[in-house]
């Protein structure tokens, strides 16, 4: 027998008659001009003020509970929590041993993570240790409390647009709301943390619906290990499509129909440029080899890069849900394209990609480009705000007209007059 509850939610799934609405008006192109440069500027400014954000400190306690504020103040009122456990190790502990990577590709070049293979210019990466190398005091102070060592509880948190007809399947958009290096983690990952808000935002707004569900995620743990995702993947994947209560037509896990990550949107200078002196020669290192920087400017190629992993489970359905983030950024995007690449790798949707079709978005490839140093202020006390100019936040904001697009034709948007 049908509960009246379940009757009053079957009623409000018919989709509503289209008699108000203008049918030149194209309701994507109305949701991507709601993207405003100048608010997603002020989302990333607001996240730096918790400094780098690290797991397991005050700082990033408090920047979860204001993008829970935020995500609430949008009308994405159900947040939720995902809580795990995190064990910090000592600081003399042995490095935890790694699984075995992706085999890279061709022979151009060293090999990269995710099958890349490393061509061309290069600039050695790696992870700032050392708050002293930061030059801003007042951002040293903020950045100076350290994660205890042991375990102790984490949190992701998230919420959801319930789709219309068909609450019992959604789209997993995401980001990593945590960051390291000892700056403001602005780039990594502010502005994949931003742009999923600014989605939320949208999404959120009075009129707007979908057919399907939307989940809008910041994972926690990324840079130890992808372990706020992880553990979402693990909790939640067998609860996928179980209406509970029964018959309340409510569904805590919908099933996965695509996960989409963002991950430092904002850089894209191109490759390595040889670094010279004041005279104009190449300055070379002790071993007498030639010293490499990033271009200060942005490339005038600057694109967005959508990857999927080829070796994963999901590869062909992942391919596919790639190729319609290009053909959105195709159409709705302002500024910049976007590119397709196969070696998805370093980033939470990873233990995603054998369960669901994944991809994620980013300033650049991951194995082959920011693996080379394409990136010079990764995970470096430099990823500041101050850092960034206008084109490079705008590259981050034609990621989020290219999700907004590619996630609202996939869960079917409208928006009721
Ligand atoms: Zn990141």
């Amino acid at each position: 027998m049908k509960s009246a509850a379940l009757m009053a939610a079957l009623a409000l799934a018919i989709p509503l008659a289209p008699a108000a609405a203008d049918p030149a008006a194209d309701p994507i192109s109305t949701l991507v001009g709601q993207l405003d440069l100048e608010k997603y500027k002020a989302t990333i400014k607001s996240l730096t003020r918790f400094g780098d954000r690290r797991q397991g400190t005050e700082r990033n306690r408090q920047a979860l509970d204001w993008i829970e504020a935020q995500l609430k103040s949008y009308g994405c009122t159900n947040t939720e929590r995902l809580q795990y456990q995190y064990t910090q190790p000592a600081p003399d502990a042995p490095p935890a041993k790694r699984a075995p990577g992706i085999p890279s590709g061709g022979a151009g070049g060293p090999p990269g993570q995710g099958g890349s293979t490393l061509f061309g210019n290069r600039i050695p990466t790696g992870v700032n240790t050392d708050p002293m190398l930061q030059p801003d005091e007042k951002l040293r102070a903020l950045n100076a409390e350290q994660t205890p060592v042991g375990t102790s509880q984490r949190e992701n948190v998230y919420c959801t647009k319930v789709g219309a007809t068909h609450p019992e399947e959604m789209y997993i958009v995401s980001a990593h709301m945590d960051g390291i290096g000892f700056g403001e983690a602005a780039n990594d990952d502010g502005s994949g943390t931003a742009l999923v808000m600014e989605l939320a935002r949208i999404f959120s707004a009075p009129g707007v619906e979908t057919d399907r569900s939307i989940r809008f995620a910041l994972w926690n743990n990324e840079e130890t290990g992808l372990n706020g995702a992880t553990a979402y993947a693990m909790q939640r994947k067998d609860l996928q499509g179980i209406e509970s209560p029964k018959g309340s037509g409510k569904y805590p896990e919908p099933k996965w129909l695509g996960m989409i990550q963002h991950d430092m949107m904002m850089w894209d200078h191109g490759m390595p440029i040889p670094k010279l002196d004041a005279a104009g020669k190449p300055v070379l290192d002790a071993k007498g080899q030639a010293v490499y920087v990033s271009p200060p400017e942005q490339r005038r190629e600057a694109d967005v890069n959508i990857e999927y992993q080829s070796v994963s489970k999901q590869a062909e359905a992942s391919a596919k849900l790639a190729w319609a983030f290009r053909a959105a950024n195709d159409k709705y995007a302002t500024n910049y394209p976007a590119a397709v690449g196969f070696h998805m790798t370093n980033t939470d949707s990873t233990p995603f990609m054998d369960l669901v079709p994944s991809i994620s978005l980013r300033e650049n490839e991951r194995g082959q480009q920011i693996g080379a140093g394409w990136d010079p202020n990764w995970h470096q006390p430099s990823d500041v705000y101050a850092t960034y100019s206008d084109k490079d936040f705008l590259l981050g904001l034609n990621a989020a007209q290219t999700t907004l697009a590619g996630v609202a034709q996939l869960a079917g948007a409208r928006i009721r007059k």
